[in-house]
């Protein structure tokens, strides 16, 4: 299983596509991706191989500078497409990829079902994308602030990303015990679980720590702790020929 994300100014899908076939080989059941541009937020889905996802998409208006794509291992429900991942917010303007395990989801979950949300999936992953909305409601906080609260409450394992459809110049990301690795370019960056999907484009990378969230634009990227305090990024040089 394993993510991929762009923003920058190149078209994002085929990029991001392709990173999800260069992470094939850690095993996934599913794909998807989420395509942001001027007329908003795209998602596209599938069981089964990221051929499958691509034959999906052929054909279709993919035109994107900001992408996220997933392939699962599925752990909370069955592999199906609707389980697949991106996964969505209860007013579908937030879209999240997630790779781990969301522990202790089936109390967020009753939580949010006594408020009234209604969920398409199965996954632990869609409850997470529904408690950071109603904690932005909730507290008419930011969707970073929002992020950096629900990370408190939640036990397990992962690596996210976010897109928000009105903010669509923006990625947010965090960590904790699942690997993300960015891709720092000129103008541009690149999120994956390992390097392998990246080191074609850039050798410049930040290798993530756990418990950081980042906030990621085409030509800034901003570290910070969960207390949200900056942390500075540590740009290594990769020594990787393809
Ligand atoms: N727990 C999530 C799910 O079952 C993510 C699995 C993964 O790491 O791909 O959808």
């Amino acid at each position: 299983c394993g993510i991929v994300a762009y923003i920058g100014q190149r078209e994002a899908y085929p990029i991001v596509l392709k990173g999800l076939k260069r992470l094939e080989y850690r095993g996934y059941d599913s794909a998807g991706v989420a395509l942001l541009n001027g007329s908003g937020l795209k998602v596209y889905k599938k069981k089964g191989k990221v051929a499958e996802l691509e034959d999906h998409l052929s054909g279709k208006d993919v035109r994107s500078h900001v992408a996220i794509g997933h392939t699962r291992w599925a752990t909370h429900g069955e592999p199906s497409d609707r389980n697949s991942h991106p996964h969505t917010s209860g007013s579908g303007r937030l879209a999240m990829i997630h790779n781990g395990i969301i522990e202790n989801y089936s109390q967020l979950k009753q939580e949010l079902l006594k408020k009234g949300h209604v969920f398409k999936s199965d996954t632990d992953t869609e409850v997470l994308i529904h408690f950071i909305e109603e904690i932005q409601k909730s507290n008419q906080c930011g969707l970073e602030e929002a992020l950096r609260i629900a990370l408190k409450r939640v036990v397990g394992a992962y690596v996210i990303v976010l897109v928000d459809e009105d903010n669509p110049d923006t990625l947010i990301a965090a960590r904790k015990g699942s690997p993300l690795v960015i891709g720092v370019g000129k103008g541009e960056h690149f999120l994956a679980s390992d390097a392998s999907p990246i080191v074609e484009y850039t050798k410049e990378v930040v290798f993530v720590n756990d418990y950081e969230i980042a906030i990621i634009k085409a030509d800034e990227l901003i570290l910070k702790n969960i207390s949200n305090e900056r942390q500075t990024p540590y740009i290594q040089k990769l020594d990787i020929e393809l």
